[in-house]
């Protein structure tokens, strides 16, 4: 069966990050997947000399080429909040938008962050990822913003949720993404400015440490790929090392409410999709 993912994010490079590897699967299947980006991404820089408009034009074309590597549809959609004070938005506003987008791409499985985990230092990831839930949770109410049906969208179950985190918590899915490693890497590094502000930022880590890595001292920002492709490769071999996965990512995974456990009562166990 064919299902439709949609990926609910706040900035350009958050899916290839946390999830682009099972997202990768997942296209490869034939689920047909669309992501949406709810800030502009106009401070992510390090560079004093970039503008805003400039940051957020570069970051809106990489988020598409980025999606066009995993599969996702290149035609994605941004919100258009101001990068990092998502959270002057009232959440009820943020929910809403995410409803329609719900309501309109009918997904199946969302991937979102998770708004309930801790040490989470971006009010942004925070924000979309309460609103993506409230959204996913209600989409299938229709006295919630029934003024939606006036643009001929009705009320849609969402099945599963992927969240992601950086300090996840309640982990209980770990996907293989040793077959989508390469893919992931890639669609990364078609973040060309945030992987040049990824070695800046590694570089002022380490002046400031006092520490002494010659060999990250004197990289070249623009020669960025061989140290994504470590870090990457690190961080999702310490992932799968537990299930013995080469590479993987981990989520919390919530789907079908509770009916799980009442399948479970007559025999009934639901299938894997990745
Ligand atoms: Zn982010």
């Amino acid at each position: 069966m064919t299902k439709r993912v949609l990926i609910i994010v706040a900035h350009a490079d958050d899916m290839e990050f946390m999830a682009a590897g099972t997202i990768a699967r997942m296209t490869d299947m034939g689920y047909e997947a669309r992501e949406i980006i709810a800030t502009n991404n106009e401070r992510g820089t390090l560079d004093s000399d970039w503008s805003p408009r400039f940051t957020a034009d570069t970051r809106r074309e990489e988020a598409r080429r980025g999606a066009k590597v995993l599969g996702v549809n290149p035609d994605v959609e941004f919100l258009g909040y101001e990068d990092g004070r998502l959270s002057e938005t009232p959440l009820n506003e943020l929910r809403e938008r995410c409803m329609r987008a719900i309501r309109t791409h009918k997904p199946n499985i969302i991937f979102t962050w998770d708004p309930f985990t801790p040490y989470e230092d971006h009010q942004d990831h925070r924000s979309i990822g309460l609103a993506a839930t409230e959204a996913a949770s209600f989409s299938h109410f229709p006295l919630y913003h029934p003024e939606h049906r006036d643009d001929g969208l009705e009320p849609h179950y969402v099945g599963e949720r992927y969240f992601f985190a950086k300090s996840p918590r309640d982990v209980n899915k770990t996907v293989d993404i040793t077959a989508t490693i390469d893919r992931k890497i890639d669609a990364l590094c078609e973040h060309v400015c945030q992987m040049e502000m990824t070695v800046t930022d590694l570089q002022v880590q380490l002046a400031a440490s006092g520490l002494d890595l010659p060999q990250l001292k004197d990289a070249d920002r623009r020669d960025y790929r061989p140290l994504i492709d470590a870090q990457i490769r690190a961080w999702a071999a310490s992932t799968g090392r537990e299930d013995g996965f080469a590479y993987a990512e981990e989520f919390r995974r919530v789907r079908f409410g509770g009916i799980e456990r009442f399948a479970r009562t007559a025999g009934q166990e639901l299938a894997d999709d990745v």
